[in-house]
């Protein structure tokens, strides 16, 4: 259930209200808006009842959840989420594009994409230090030599760095270098690992499971919400299915379905779900075209002689017309009013 304030609530009538959803057991969980605060109701073990919340003073509404998530609900935020990367903003009529190699292979290997991305217009820069391959004998990725060269990337160029946090162990270590801390499809739901990303101060990607519906992929976001960091961004980067003509099959209904019902950014990542070069510019305008709110984009200066995902990575000229292309699409479909489309 959710509380909503009356726009002239005083703190102590707030305070109220927090201390009789604690004294039936319960976690409240204000979340100020503009006008008004809210109170989200946690914890709850059956349906609460609206006409005890309604006789307290400054309380307008009580609006009882349908959703299993809560926190990550419309229902809960209806005002879309802009996830804040230095002064990179996405969500809520925020795009972005994030773009670089599968893996960190090298400083030189590394800056030189770093470059070429951000000069195509590439707000973060991506780049795994810590692999997730399917074979142990496939490149594991530099460890924490990868994440001092994406420090140096920037150090160098001044775009925010996205990396990956295999596991729990290796999270404080990620964390002290990235500027967001993804996880990985194959951990979406690792929940020690949702927990302890739920404590990071640092904005966290969280990719879509291999096989995860939309509501397990939410839930999944709601464990990071609930652990008090709100800043999360949503990756659509394809599901299994019986296709193969490609890696995977991109879902792109599910950037639709997602900001109706989440107020968090979704993204899309085109280029593990095609697992093919030829594939990836119509995807990424697609993408756009249905209302993503930034892509991320495997690039590769020699995609030949890459260490992991080489077939699905673009030359950099390719995501130069990438990046042309989604520019007229963009501002073409564009939202006039992000958050009336979302609930629409
Ligand atoms: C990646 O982005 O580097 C990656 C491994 O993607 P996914 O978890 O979606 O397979
Ligand atoms: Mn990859």
């Amino acid at each position: 259930m959710l509380v909503v304030m009356s726009r002239h609530a005083t703190r102590e009538e707030i305070d109220a209200v927090v201390a009789a959803i604690q004294g039936k057991g319960c976690t409240a969980r204000p979340i100020p808006g503009g006008e008004r605060t809210a109170i989200g109701i946690l914890n709850n073990k059956g349906a609460m009842d609206a006409s005890y919340f309604l006789a307290f003073p400054g309380v307008k509404d009580a609006i009882p959840v349908t959703r299993p998530y809560k926190l990550v609900s419309r229902e809960f935020q209806p005002k879309g989420t802009i996830v804040k990367v230095g002064d990179v903003a996405i969500g809520n009529g925020h795009f972005c594009l994030i773009a670089g190699p599968c893996a960190v292979e090298s400083e030189e290997q590394a800056l030189t994409i770093a470059r070429k991305v951000q000069k195509a217009g590439a707000k973060l820069f991506r780049g795994g230090a810590f692999k997730p391959r399917t074979s142990p004998y496939s490149f594991q990725g530099l460890g924490e030599k990868g994440l001092r060269i994406l420090a140096r990337v920037r150090e160098d160029t001044g775009l925010p760095v996205v990396t990956e946090a295999l596991d729990h162990e290796i999270f404080d270590l990620v964390e002290e270098y990235a500027d967001v801390v993804q996880i990985g499809a194959r951990n979406m739901q690792n929940y020690s690992l949702l927990r302890r990303a739920g404590r990071s101060h640092k904005p966290i990607l969280l990719k879509r499971g291999l096989s995860a519906t939309i509501e397990e992929w939410l839930m999944a976001a709601e464990y990071i919400l609930e652990g008090g960091n709100t800043q999360v961004i949503l990756c659509e980067r394809g599901v299994r299915t019986f296709a193969h003509h490609s890696r995977n099959t991109l879902d792109l209904s599910a950037v639709c379905v997602v900001s109706k019902e989440s107020h968090l950014p979704v993204i899309v990542d085109p280029s593990h779900a095609a697992g093919r070069r030829d594939q990836v510019i119509p995807l990424s305008r697609a993408a756009v075209a249905v209302g993503a709110h930034g892509l991320m984009v495997e690039v590769h200066h020699a995609p030949e002689e890459a260490l992991s995902d080489g077939a699905q990575s673009l030359y950099p000229e390719q995501f130069e017309l990438l990046c042309s292309q989604i520019q007229t699409i963009y501002n073409a479909f564009q939202p006039a009013h992000p958050v009336e489309r979302a609930g629409d």
